[in-house]
């Protein structure tokens, strides 16, 4: 319940002490540029990242898009000559099958296989193509617009046959990596690479035993995972040319590698120590011989505190999200700051307080505030053409669509003290759109109310009666309407009468709204007619 006094509405400007504590500030620059200075602008740039398709992608996923974009984005801007690439982790085995729905045998020779070869619940295309479309246009929507690579493709057409060559020349070395790293012993004749094999077409499931410089000896095992059955098959086979892969956490610095990368993040599973990154340094280290990329670590996104999982589908899908947000929110949202993580839960009053960081962000860019990387944030994740100006408060839009005859327009002039510029008024027009979804899905109930048109049946006490009778006879004195003058009319009959400002602002809502609390009073009233208004006191004021 929020109390029924003014400014309910929640989400204060705090002070940038109070800001600094609440977001865990203790840097200034935009950590984008922090990155840019370390880079050589000399040399071109390369961005990277990827994601595995093998499931339908949640809002968690669309960080990493997110995060590199900006990073490009702000290198373009610090005259970087910068590419951005990600890659389509089609390559991966099938380790679960989440919303198909055939057959158990078909089901049974289908997992272990590569996820570009795997069937999928659109008979026309492969998991990896069906999942990759969804993730392709959340990413979109999100306003991410990489060039987009196929791992599996990669392999086909030789870029990686340089990198596969090393990594198993250099198996002892690799399997003395994993050991420093993971602390799990290999066997003498493990090697990093995965053949798919060539009788049941299964990656998953397969374990190369031998290499010789040209091919790789392998075993189809049957029981090497618990979640895919291998056939048993012993071949031989030229490791080049997508015949197969490499493990993902040798594949990953060997893709680097390949590929040139310059500046690539991951997610907190895989930079904590012992994970994927720790590996990947340590291989292009001294495996390949190469620079370790620019890092971005970033953290969680989680709802309530509670991870996402793509196979379990809790939490927002991508696209849910994108739809309950402009897009230059959700940018700001998921990569004002990467070392943070994001606590995301659209019911309550999470949007509005967005809404208010944002616009915190805009003052900063425009030097009004002194928060120097939030302003940069602002100025990096909007569009080409944008113009910093007046925006109505998000939660104020959410209530004045509620108030009957109240022209938003008219009275975003009145706050502005001019006319909107068209950027502005099609700006107003966004966040009512926005404000709406909110109020429709995800506000609190005391947030949402409607003026009954008809007198409610409620009980109010004499001296709440008093009030409103006064105010009443005040209200037939006002020559003029307005918020202001009925707010200051509302403040003064409270002073004059024995009443607590809970017992005057219920009366007031209940009277209109049919419940205690509400809007800042004196606007709700200004919004209704004259007659209106004193006619539903005088005649509440008379009831039994
Ligand atoms: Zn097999």
């Amino acid at each position: 319940m929020f109390e029924p006094v003014e400014n309910q509405f929640v989400g204060s400007l705090c002070s940038l002490e109070e800001y600094n504590i609440l977001y865990e500030r203790t840097w200034t620059m935009f950590w984008a540029d922090e990155i840019a200075i370390k880079l050589d602008k000399k040399k071109k740039q390369l961005v990277d990242d990827a994601f595995s398709t093998s499931g339908p992608a949640h809002v968690g996923s669309l960080r990493g898009f997110v995060i590199h974009d900006i990073a490009h984005k702000t290198l373009l801007a610090d005259g970087l000559d910068t590419r951005f690439t990600f890659i389509l982790d089609d390559f991966d085995p099938v380790d679960e099958l989440p919303g198909v729905n055939f057959d158990k045998k078909i089901i049974e020779a289908e997992m272990g296989k590569p996820l570009f070869m795997a069937i999928s619940p659109d008979k026309n295309k492969s998991l990896a193509d069906y999942y990759s479309e969804q993730i392709v246009g959340s990413a979109s929507k999100a306003g991410v617009h990489p060039e987009y690579l196929k791992n599996s493709e990669l392999y086909q057409t030789g870029k990686f046959n340089e990198v596969i060559r090393v990594a198993l020349d250099n198996a002892t070395k690799i399997r003395e990596i994993y050991k420093k790293v993971t602390g799990s012993e290999r066997p003498d004749n493990w090697y990093p690479f995965q053949p798919i094999c060539e009788n049941c077409g299964k990656v998953g499931t397969t374990t190369a035993v031998d290499w010789d410089g040209e091919q790789v000896s392998y075993e189809c095992e049957v029981d090497k995972v618990d979640w895919a059955k291998g056939c048993g098959h012993k071949g031989k086979v030229s490791p080049f040319n997508g015949t197969g892969k490499l493990y993902w956490r040798v594949e990953w610095p060997a893709r680097m590698t390949a590929l040139g990368v310059t500046v690539e993040g991951e997610g907190k599973d895989h930079w904590v120590a012992g994970g994927s990154r720790e590996m990947a340094d340590i291989i292009m280290r001294e495996i390949y011989k190469y620079p370790s990329p620019q890092d971005i670590r970033y953290e969680f996104f989680v709802i309530d505190g509670k991870k996402m999982s793509k196979s379990k589908g809790t939490g927002i899908t991508a696209d849910e999200i994108t739809d309950i947000l402009p897009v230059e929110l959700l940018r700001y949202l998921l990569a004002k700051n990467p070392r943070k993580e994001v606590d995301f839960n659209p019911k309550g009053v999470t949007i509005p307080n967005l809404f208010d960081d944002y616009d915190r962000a805009m003052h900063a860019f425009n030097k009004e505030v002194d928060f120097p990387d939030l302003g940069r944030a602002y100025e990096i994740v909007q569009e080409k053409g944008f113009e910093p100006g007046y925006r109505m408060r998000f939660s104020k839009v959410a209530q004045a669509i509620q108030m009957p005859k109240i022209d938003i327009f008219i009275d975003a002039e009145t706050e502005k003290g001019s006319k909107l510029t068209k950027y502005e008024i099609g700006k107003l027009n966004e966040r009512i759109e926005y404000a709406r979804k909110w109020l429709e899905k995800y506000a609190p109930a005391d947030f949402v109310f409607k003026v009954l048109d008809k007198e409610p049946d409620i009980k109010l006490s004499e001296i709440q009666k008093e009030f409103l009778d006064k105010l009443s006879a005040v209200f037939n004195e006002n020559k003029t309407w307005s918020g202001d003058d009925l707010h200051s009319a509302i403040h003064e009959v409270k002073k004059s009468t024995d009443i607590t400002p809970q017992d005057a602002f219920s009366a007031i809502y209940l009277s209109f709204l049919g419940k205690d609390s509400g809007p800042q009073a004196g606007w709700l009233l200004a919004s209704l007619e004259h007659d209106f208004v004193t006619n539903r006191l005088y005649n509440i004021c008379r009831s039994k």
